[in-house]
């Protein structure tokens, strides 16, 4: 699969599996298990989704050799400082049943980010994690980390999809050289993303589906995707995006459904940084 050199040279496969919403122990495994077979090699996971085990067990039970993964994780808002990374992150690679992490973000951007992204600082010098990253932060914020610290972020992992496309956003992160990610490409089926009458047409162009048409879209841009199903055949739709190119008028018209804003929620909305302060892991 292709790969995406990050900004410290470490190479990221340019699709991954998300794991959000599953917490289902025995679905989480399963999910990993059947996503590896598969095919995919790169699983997005985090402290706040409460599968971590599940996909370590499903890491492990696969048999690949651990240099052939990419496995992220991300701290958690209440452990965003520099003691809670150093102790959540050891959780995490219990959990994980793991050495190293490859990628280890910032959840969200609230906290003592600059207290946390120190403690990251110091596990990338020790060779515990292969990179490090944000998600969810705006572009000041995440100029503001990089210019005040020794590591500049490698990805901000953000929502991007055809309703949020945020190309100015991911033109500022290109500026410092900070690898966009997308979560949610397929605005998790809001909107009828699915039944999109011009996604829908280009796919049929090509003989593929929407899913298709928004990954390809993506990965065209040199974004990461990550994308999440338990259903094995939508799995193996997912990866199947190498053989065809979309082309200039096909982006025109997906550029033409931006609609500019969010399809969850505004990271900027006190109500919902006062909800993620008050959510306290129970693992
Ligand atoms: P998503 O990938 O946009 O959408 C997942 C939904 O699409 C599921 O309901 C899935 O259903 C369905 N689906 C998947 N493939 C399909 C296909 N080929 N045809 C029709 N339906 C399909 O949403 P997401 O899970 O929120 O985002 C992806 C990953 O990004 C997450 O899993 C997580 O790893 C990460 N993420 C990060 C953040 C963050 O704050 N950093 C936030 C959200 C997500 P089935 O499972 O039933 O197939």
């Amino acid at each position: 699969m292709k790969a995406i050199k990050m900004n410290n040279g470490v190479e990221i496969p340019v699709l991954g599996f998300g794991t959000y919403q599953i917490t289902d122990f025995q679905e989480a495994e399963a999910a990993v298990l059947a996503a590896l077979q598969a095919g995919y090699r790169h699983i997005d996971t985090a402290q706040s989704y409460m599968n971590e085990e599940a996909v370590g067990r499903g890491l492990a039970k696969s048999g690949i050799p651990r240099e052939e993964l990419f496995v992220t994780t991300k701290i958690w808002v209440e452990n965003v400082s520099y003691e809670g990374v150093k102790t959540s992150f050891q959780q995490s690679l219990d959990r994980l049943k793991l050495e190293y992490i490859d990628l280890l973000l910032l959840h969200q951007p609230y906290n003592d980010v600059y207290g946390a992204w120190r403690a990251m600082e110091e596990l990338l010098a020790e060779n515990k994690v292969r990179s490090i990253g944000i998600s969810n932060f705006a572009v000041d914020r995440a100029v503001d980390l990089a210019e005040f610290n020794e590591v500049t972020p490698q990805i901000n992992q953000l929502e991007i999809n055809p309703f949020h496309q945020q190309t100015r956003n991911i033109q500022a992160l290109r500026e410092e050289n900070i690898l966009p990610e997308a979560w949610a490409p397929f605005a998790e089926g809001k909107n009828d993303i699915f039944k999109n009458e011009v996604l829908v047409g280009i796919g049929q162009k090509y003989h593929k589906s929407v899913a298709q048409v928004i990954i390809r879209w993506l990965i065209e841009q040199d974004i990461v995707v990550l994308a999440k199903s338990v259903k094995p055949e939508r799995m193996a739709e997912n990866l199947d995006v190498f053989d065809f190119s979309l082309t200039d008028e096909d982006k025109q018209a997906i550029a033409a459904l931006d609609a500019g804003e969010s399809q969850f929620f505004s990271h900027a909305d006190p109500a919902m940084i006062k909800w993620m302060a008050s959510r306290k892991l129970d693992i």
